[in-house]
């Protein structure tokens, strides 16, 4: 998030001095998948297109701060940032909330959100989180804001587990001696299961399991991208018809995923990029009127003191 510096000559609806919030999708506005609000999956705005169409069969839209194959836009946490197509994304900040309340929506918010929305929650449901990092923290905030009974965060660090406590949630530490997450999920939900799992990890997930030797050591011979330890328990864990959301990014190919549970469970998943600039506004309003969002936890400031300028390019310098 940031104040307008400068707009281009087709910019209609912003002007200098403007604070704003930038998702991290970028979006065109105008082909078919921008005009469904399915932001994230536009059809204009990945210059690299041709090396996504090649490993997913279509392109998403560019991201800022992803890889060449999502566009190459540099990352949107820099001092200066080029905004491609600023009448569609910026979200213009008009009264007085403060920057650290409202920085959040540009990523974390909207992806915990977009993945609470996913889990397909009833009044009273139970919730499992894996993962309790920024992502994770908005998930369970966000789960109960949408009428979760109970929340079980599932997480390894003491520091994660206290925040995710002092939101409400039940905590797992699976790295404790003689904890399994599975185990305790059963008996937490009378041997049911939870109604929702939220898969907070994604990619590089860790395991103290024997499939975690086995993850490391595939991904380093390049037989496998992806670390999925937390989506094969999730599958595991979710009640037989439960929902299966998963905001955590996957990449590429995965090893060992117990497809064979999700179908005989008859489990639904659900998972996506978030579509920022439509799940910003619901967040925009949770914002407004729920205390309990953890939005200033993450945060650590520190004096702005290497002022550096924007190019005509988009590409920042120090200024001599
Ligand atoms: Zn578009």
């Amino acid at each position: 998030m940031g104040l307008v510096e400068e707009v281009g000559p087709e910019v209609t609806n912003l002007k200098r001095g403007d604070r704003v919030v930038v998702p991290f999708t970028i979006a065109c506005g105008n082909c078919i998948f921008c005009k469904k609000k399915y932001w994230a999956a536009c059809d204009n705005t990945n210059p690299n297109a041709h090396l996504m169409e090649k490993a997913y069969g279509y392109s998403g839209a560019g991201l800022f701060g992803y890889s060449h194959m999502m566009g190459g836009y540099s990352g949107g946490q820099a001092q200066y940032v080029r905004v491609p197509f600023a009448n569609v994304g910026p979200l213009k900040i008009e009264n007085d909330l403060p920057d650290e309340k409202v920085l959040f929506l540009s990523d974390i918010f909207p992806t915990g959100y977009m993945a609470a929305e996913n889990a397909q929650i009833q009044p009273g449901d139970t919730v499992a989180v894996w993962g309790c990092g920024p992502v994770g923290q908005f998930a369970i905030a966000s789960a109960f804001m949408l009428g979760a009974a109970r929340v079980i965060a599932i997480d390894r660090f003491q520091e994660r587990l206290d925040l995710a406590r002092s939101l409400g949630a039940i905590t797992v530490d699976y790295s404790e001696e003689d904890v399994s997450v599975l185990t305790a999920l059963k008996d937490l939900t009378g041997g049911v299961g939870p109604d929702s799992c939220i898969d907070a990890v994604g990619l590089e997930a860790h395991s103290n399991e024997l499939q975690g030797i086995y993850d490391v050591v595939k991904t380093a011979l390049f037989m496998e991208t992806d670390r999925p330890s937390v989506l094969r328990q999730a599958i595991q864990a979710v009640r037989k018809g439960g929902t299966l959301s998963i905001p955590g990014v996957y990449g590429g190919l995965l090893d060992k995923v117990p497809f064979g549970a999700a179908f005989g469970k008859g489990i639904t998943m659900k998972m996506a990029r978030p579509t920022c600039t439509t799940t910003c506004s619901r967040c925009w309003s949770a914002l407004r009127r729920v205390r309990s969002i953890p939005a200033t936890s993450f945060l650590t400031t520190s004096p702005w003191n290497k002022p550096r300028r924007c190019t005509k390019s988009g590409v920042t310098k120090k200024r001599k």
